[in-house]
């Protein structure tokens, strides 16, 4: 057991293992089938997943689907999917909607002990006499009534008896408790709405407090892992188990929601980002859901270490994106392929090498990793550099090209540039050079010291290929930080997308299937689109080079 740097939930299990508590673990992880999965899902996932794991316990898959409005099965779907290729297996596959008549049996048993009755409030009402924390509530006029009223009119509701918002059955508590949670909660609702998964049997549908200990009790988990906002609900989860005979008692503990810089996390948020067109869909590369990292480039094995590293906790903080680009750049460092390829094409004329000759380089497709091999590029007259990396009027610390300046071409030769081509409009269309045929890389008999190495690719090979480059998708850092009166769609970031349609990238990447991940030099780590082909070459920047996470 990993006693040692356990966090609070892996002791609160070791000290449940000890005392004989549970004997064995059972997690769950329980997504409503009502959006996508976002990568605070993940922590979820990767949470509940990881503890069934290290102590040889079993996790489930459960879809808390106890709302027909607005659970779809193309959600269920990509909530399976997401899990899947997180790498995750669980025990049982659940649909809360499946205990839909063990809920109600409890149901009647709690009216049957006079512990919920059938509530003729209207929402407003019902909301309106509940109190506030300095006052208590008003007791309806209805609570009251007889246990056989009430079984007759619950079962009423059932059978379709009454229209939506007629009646409600709500638990009968203490309409002066402190907790405002406990001052007796609706637990059923009228919804003539066929349900997803369930079909057309029933008209009422009962209320997450309810449910929720119940498909735990009924799954037999033990540790039920929530985040904090629920901390205030536990009470009601208690009382809920206690009051009817469960088949096994379940207990609640929360732990601190993930939020992540520059970002929301919320489905309805992202849903209406997708209804609104300013994203392409839930897997947008710039979407904060599992299906847009994976889209984006990330692997699973590098969103799992995010989630181990980031930890649990029961302190609220906001997570650094930066930390997820630099878990992703760590990871592919180590494993993407180096090509390369010009994302603004600047021509380059070497006019001391011969017309027409291309002469094959040798280049290490990854110097982190010698098992990766080589490749063969190939070098010409006419090349192509990038736009960036030439200036007219150079700063003195500008190594690289410039008239008069010499520059190492990656994987060949040093060239020194002589002469500036520009249009009628005084725009630089061509840089003309010459080459020193006694510098070619891994045989340099120049002696020459030069401080520059650029990426480039000839053009008689190039590729052309669109190239997608990413920013945050809000311009401000922590969200809950948005000013009075503002929604997040006030803080949308204008240029989150920046689309390059005239890069030329070396020959090898035609080979690349989506998902296929490289490091173009200096320019950062690429992913094939799921889109791309090698008609149609399309490329998205997972991340830049340049590390700007500060520990
Ligand atoms: P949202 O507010 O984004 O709609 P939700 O909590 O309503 O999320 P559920 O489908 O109910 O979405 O979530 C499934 C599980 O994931 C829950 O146990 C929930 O606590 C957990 N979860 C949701 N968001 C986060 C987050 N940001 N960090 C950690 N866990 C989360
Ligand atoms: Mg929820
Ligand atoms: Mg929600």
């Amino acid at each position: 057991l990993p006693e040692k740097g356990a966090n609070f939930l892996e002791q609160i299990i070791i000290d449940d293992l000890k005392s004989g508590k549970v004997k064995t673990v059972a997690t769950r992880f329980p997504p409503e089938p009502n959006g996508y999965l976002h990568i605070g899902h993940a922590k979820s996932i990767c949470l509940n997943f990881g503890l069934a794991e290290k102590f040889n316990g079993t996790c489930n898959l459960r879809f808390d689907d106890t709302n027909p409005e607005k659970e779809e099965p193309e959600y269920e779907n990509a909530i399976i999917r997401d899990v899947e290729w997180l790498g995750f297996k669980w025990q049982r596959l659940c649909y809360a909607s499946d205990y839909f008549q063990q809920f109600y049996e409890w149901a009647i048993e709690l009216i049957s002990q006079g512990k919920a009755y059938v509530d003729h409030q209207t929402a407003d009402e019902i909301r309106e006499n509940r109190g506030t924390l300095t006052q208590p509530g008003i007791e309806s006029p209805y609570r009251n009534r007889t246990v056989e009223e009430n079984l007759y009119l619950f079962e009423k509701m059932k059978n379709g008896g009454f229209d939506e918002g007629e009646c409600v059955l709500r638990a009968k508590i203490d309409m002066a408790h402190p907790n405002l949670n406990m001052r007796d909660p609706v637990i059923y609702r009228i919804l003539k709405k066929p349900h997803y998964h369930a079909g057309d049997n029933w008209c009422i549908y009962p209320l997450y407090d309810f449910a929720h200990g119940y498909e735990d009790a009924i799954e037999g988990i033990t540790h039920s892992i929530c985040t904090l906002e629920f901390e205030n609900h536990r009470p009601l989860y208690d009382w809920f188990l206690d009051n009817v005979s469960i088949p096994s008692r379940p207990h609640q503990y929360e732990f601190a929601r993930l939020n992540l810089s520059y970002t929301v996390m919320s489905k309805r948020f992202l849903l209406g980002l997708v209804n609104r067109g300013i994203v392409s869909g839930w897997d947008d590369p710039r979407m904060p859901t599992i299906s847009g990292l994976r889209r984006r480039g990330y692997t699973p094995s590098s969103i799992r270490r995010f989630c181990d590293e980031i930890g649990v906790s029961r302190v609220e903080s906001i997570v650094d994106i930066e930390f997820l680009h630099h878990v992703i750049r760590e990871e592919l460092n180590q494993t993407a392929t180096r090509v390369m390829a010009v994302l603004r094409p600047l021509k380059v004329v070497i006019d001391n090498y011969p017309e027409g000759k291309i002469e094959e380089l040798v280049a290490d497709n990854n110097p982190e990793d010698p098992d990766y091999g080589t490749r063969i590029i190939q070098f010409s007259r006419n090349i192509f550099i990038e736009q960036e990396d030439f200036m007219e009027n150079p700063p003195k610390k500008f190594f690289r090209l410039a008239p008069g300046r010499e520059v190492r071409l990656k994987h060949a030769y040093i060239i020194t540039c002589q002469e500036i081509v520009k249009d009628s409009s005084g725009n630089i269309v061509e840089v003309h050079c010459t080459y020193d045929p006694n510098s070619r890389s891994g045989s340099d008999l120049s002696g020459r010291k030069v401080k520059g190495t650029l990426h480039w690719v000839a053009e008689e090979v190039a590729i052309r290929a669109t190239v997608r480059l990413y920013d945050h998708l809000f311009t401000l850092k922590n969200l809950s930080d948005m000013e009075e009166g503002k929604t997040y769609s006030d803080y949308l970031n204008p240029d989150s997308l920046i689309t390059l349609d005239h890069c030329l990238v070396e020959p090898s990447i035609t080979q690349a299937k989506p998902l296929d991940r490289f490091q173009f030099l200096r320019q950062g780590y690429f992913c094939a689109d799921i889109d791309h082909t090698p008609e149609k070459p399309l490329f998205n920047r997972i991340v830049s080079l340049k590390d700007t996470w500060a520990k």
